[in-house]
């Protein structure tokens, strides 16, 4: 099988379980672990920010970020396709208070003119108030898009000027980062909070960091606690993040080439499927048209491939380290087959 569901479904390495063995653990809740204290300032460094916070899931740093800057009863705006509206099980709501309101964009990019016509903070006693606004880098449902980071300077002005926060949905801004050159705290610097997580195209087995200032992340660490998520010798898991971004950061632009071999691969087969120049990162959005994308998941799968609908008419294939630039080729065009409705060879 090549299972291009998500980069998500990597396990790790035989070098990496070596660096979790060795790690030097503490108690976190008494913040004395030295791998977790260690890998936190790591990457508040890498991001240009004060002070980070390790957590469990990209969707706990993310519930953290915007808590951290959305009050109970006031709105974040945010992508129509957003993670944190689509697949956070709605724990901005749920667990906050806090309400989303949602603009629409072709593939997830991000037009500060829309955000600005949008945003209204202090709005009085009759509407809702805009707190927070939130981006996504890489943007997943869109299709590994990357941000014009032109445009994220844009958003960041704007929301400085009306004095309302920015959260950065960055589980991918690894990827963005190898796919631009942008450095990361040239992203990270932009935004209020930041998430990124080890857990996708890094390769860790689990992990998130959230980056803000050291008055955030010392909220935030009370109410992580609060829902139930503070843990203890968390250093084997932090040593796990580490030992990716020195190993697996470096070679992120592998998987665009394979994602990159695999849309051409669908393309020559079925062209109307994919446009290729919407490819940049790790993420192919393939349009299955008439076919439904469950009959298309279902028949890659027969044929050894393991693809994820994600609407009626929306294939999502991920690459990562567990897939060769070959076997995306590979799967590439049994894909192609299945929607040029021949068969697959
Ligand atoms: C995977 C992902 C997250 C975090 O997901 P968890 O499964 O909670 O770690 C957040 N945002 C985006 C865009 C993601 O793709």
């Amino acid at each position: 099988m090549i299972d291009l569901r998500s980069d998500t479904v990597t396990r790790p390495t035989p070098g990496m379980l070596a660096a979790m063995a060795a790690a030097p653990v503490g108690d976190d809740v008494y913040g004395e672990d030295p791998t977790v204290n260690a890998l936190e300032a790591r990457v508040a460094a890498l991001l240009g920010h004060e002070a980070g916070l390790f957590c469990t899931t990209g969707s706990l740093a993310n519930l953290l970020g915007v808590w951290c800057l959305v009050q109970p009863g006031q709105e974040v705006l945010c992508d129509v396709r957003a993670h944190i509206a689509r697949a956070e099980m709605g724990a901005h709501g749920a667990l906050h208070g806090i309400t989303m309101r949602t603009w629409d964009s072709p593939d997830g990019v991000t037009d500060a003119a829309t955000i600005a016509g949008m945003i209204t903070p202090n709005a009085g006693p009759y509407l809702v108030s805009t707190a927070a606004v939130a981006l996504e880098n890489t943007h997943n449902f869109g299709g590994g898009t990357v941000q014009p980071h032109e445009h994220l300077v844009e958003v960041s002005w704007l929301c400085r000027e009306a004095g309302v926060g920015l959260h950065l949905d960055g589980a991918r801004l690894w990827n963005a980062h190898a796919a631009t050159g942008v450095a990361l705290a040239d992203y990270g610097t932009l935004f209020d909070t930041v998430n990124v997580c080890f857990s996708k195209g890094l390769g860790a087995p689990i992990g998130s960091m959230l980056v803000s200032s050291a008055e955030n992340i010392a909220r935030a660490r009370v109410q992580r606690k609060r829902l139930g998520s503070g843990w203890r010798q968390a250093g084997v898991l932090a040593a796990a993040a580490d030992y990716a971004i020195d190993h697996h950061l470096p070679r992120l632009a592998d998987d665009h080439v394979a994602a990159a071999a695999f849309a051409t691969e669908v393309a020559a087969a079925a062209p109307s499927a994919v446009q290729l120049s919407s490819v940049t990162t790790n993420i192919v959005v393939l349009d299955t048209g008439v076919l439904s994308a469950a009959d298309v998941a279902a028949k890659a799968a027969e044929a050894g491939v393991l693809v994820s609908a994600l609407g009626a008419h929306m294939v999502r294939a991920v690459t990562h380290q567990e897939v060769s630039v070959e076997q995306a080729a590979t799967a590439g065009r049994v894909v192609g087959a299945v929607l040029a409705g021949v068969p697959a060879t």
